[in-house]
């Protein structure tokens, strides 16, 4: 049976006044100016606080300042980063409420989700306080048996850490930490949309034992004279960047004067594929998570759903149904479970978006609507039989639209799901074993979710293929790439 959509009958969730004033007492800790780049709210456009907006000049004392001590930092033992990462940890554990009321606060998640990324974060640095303690290496001994070759790893050197506003706190510490556990110092520019969480978190970075020079944030209106200063510097000897394709190719182009080594985690265009033989609860429950979870404004949320004739209405229908009575309202209200976008030129994007499907000949089973009269917010959203040539199935939708397109035989869904540039992560559904690992062997995607919405795991070394990026972050690759490899060729006197 089908329901009403809640979004057309009930009024969007007001925060809660006990939940805004402990967000608001974090931010008055932090000890900002009263003066420079402007924070808002997204669940309601006010401005919470303003943060330093450091120019050039500024920005290379930063450089200069981590240069100087990240040359002592290499000098540690990796029990010593260890000891640190994990004292950060533990800070990170122990403020979980006042981290997640600042990230939902400047980033506008519901708090529950806010909750979960202070999880998924702090994890980040207990995995690499666990790495710093196993560097890796080997012993080879050369074929010809005339010399011995030791292959250790050292510290890449001074690392550009650059951050989207989706996921603030995990965005950082997983390039932080592993810089941290190789023996480098960062200089870290956080999202000027979302900067708080990225500054607390560090001041809890110091607290836990981190030297106070070794992690620099620097905040800045324009961001582009920043990387151009920077990564020409030649003190730098890494880049680590997570936001769009686009931005990631002008810094790639920026880096290559210098030869700069280079992490680039890229935007997506996340297939998901449903067959017949899936479980349909199973189903709907992972396109939900993959769906929903930010407001839909997560890198590998499912952003064309491929679903098999026979499962299609069932499928269709059920997730339509789910959509209709989602809590929508300011992430620090009671019950909210889908806060706001991140701003105004998101909303316009899905209006946009859904028009252009609509008037192609998509279905609306849900939403389709802007909702309240502040704040930025759009209903979620179900369009069935989407055309593939409407926008929204060639775009990174980053909101929260479900957008579902219908393919009859196996081979048809896999070439779908490639006809595209980004690979970073791609799910299956289907409760044939041969078949779900048949079809992801066959994705073009770094990450795959097989019967699984929410892929992502500290352990597991997140990354894309294509044009979704190089590198990865996360598990042991992601330490990887704050190392350099070296070897020494150890003459033998005699051989063999
Ligand atoms: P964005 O590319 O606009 O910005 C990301 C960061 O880069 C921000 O800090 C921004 O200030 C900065 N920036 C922008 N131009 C710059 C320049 N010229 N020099 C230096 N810094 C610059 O992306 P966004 O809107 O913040 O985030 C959304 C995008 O990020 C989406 O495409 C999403 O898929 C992607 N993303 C990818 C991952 C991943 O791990 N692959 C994770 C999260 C988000």
């Amino acid at each position: 049976m089908t329901t009403t959509d809640l979004h057309t009958t009930a009024a969007l969730i007001a925060a809660d006044a006990s939940a805004v004033a402990h967000a608001d007492r974090v931010i008055a800790g932090l000890g900002l100016p009263t003066d420079g780049i402007a924070v808002g709210d997204p669940a309601t456009g006010e401005q919470i606080a303003q943060i330093a907006d450091i120019d050039v000049d500024g920005a290379l004392q930063a450089v200069a300042t981590a240069d100087a001590a990240g040359r002592a930092w290499a000098r540690t033992t990796p029990r010593q980063r260890a000891d640190v990462l994990h004292a950060w940890h533990a800070l990170l554990v122990e403020h979980t409420e006042d981290l997640a009321h600042l990230i939902t606060r400047e980033m506008g998640k519901p708090l529950a989700e806010s909750r979960a990324e202070v999880k998924y974060g702090s994890d980040f640095v207990r995995w690499y306080a666990e790495e710093a303690v196993r560097p890796a290496g080997s012993f080879r001994e050369a074929p010809d048996g005339g010399a011995n070759i030791l292959v250790r790893r050292a510290p890449v050197g001074l690392a550009v850490l650059i951050t989207p506003w989706n996921f603030p706190l995990a965005m950082a510490t997983r390039k932080i930490a592993p810089a941290i556990a190789a023996g480098c110092a960062s200089v870290v520019k956080p999202a000027s949309l979302t900067p708080l969480t990225t500054i607390y978190a560090v001041q809890l970075a110091l607290q836990a034992g981190v030297p106070a020079d070794l992690v620099q944030v620097v905040t800045t209106s324009s961001s582009s004279k920043f990387s151009e200063a920077v990564l020409r510097d030649s003190r730098v000897r890494k880049v680590s960047f997570t936001g769009s394709t686009e931005v990631g190719r002008t810094l790639m182009r920026l880096a290559s004067d210098t030869v700069l080594r280079s992490s680039m985690e890229l935007g997506g265009n996340a297939p998901f594929l449903v067959f017949d033989d899936a479980d349909l609860e199973r189903a709907i429950d992972g396109a939900f998570a993959a769906k929903l979870r930010n407001s839909g404004q997560s890198c590998i949320g499912a952003n064309r759903y491929y679903v098999q004739e026979g499962i299609a209405d069932a499928f269709a229908e059920g997730l339509a149904e789910r959509f209709r009575q989602v809590a929508v309202g300011a992430g620090l209200g009671t019950g909210t479970t889908l806060g706001p976008l991140i701003d105004d030129r998101a909303v316009r994007q899905m209006r946009a978006l859904t028009d252009d499907a609509v008037a192609r000949g998509a279905d609306l089973l849900a939403g389709g609507t802007e909702l309240g009269d502040a704040g930025h917010f759009f209903a979620p959203t179900v369009l069935d039989n989407v055309p593939a040539d409407s926008d929204i199935a060639g775009t990174e939708i980053f909101g929260p639209i479900a957008a579902i397109q219908r393919f009859t035989t196996e081979a048809e869904a896999i070439e779908r799901a490639n006809a595209t540039e980004f690979g970073l992560a791609g799910y299956v559904f289907s409760e044939s074993l041969d078949r779900a690992l048949n079809v992801a062997d066959r994705l073009e995607t770094g990450i795959l979710g097989i019967n699984q919405g929410v892929p992502s795991n500290a352990a597991a070394p997140f990354g894309g293929v294509k044009q979704s990026g190089l590198g990865r972050e996360g598990s042991a690759e992601g330490l990887e790439e704050y190392q350099s490899v070296r070897f020494y060729n150890i003459a033998r006197r005699e051989t063999r």
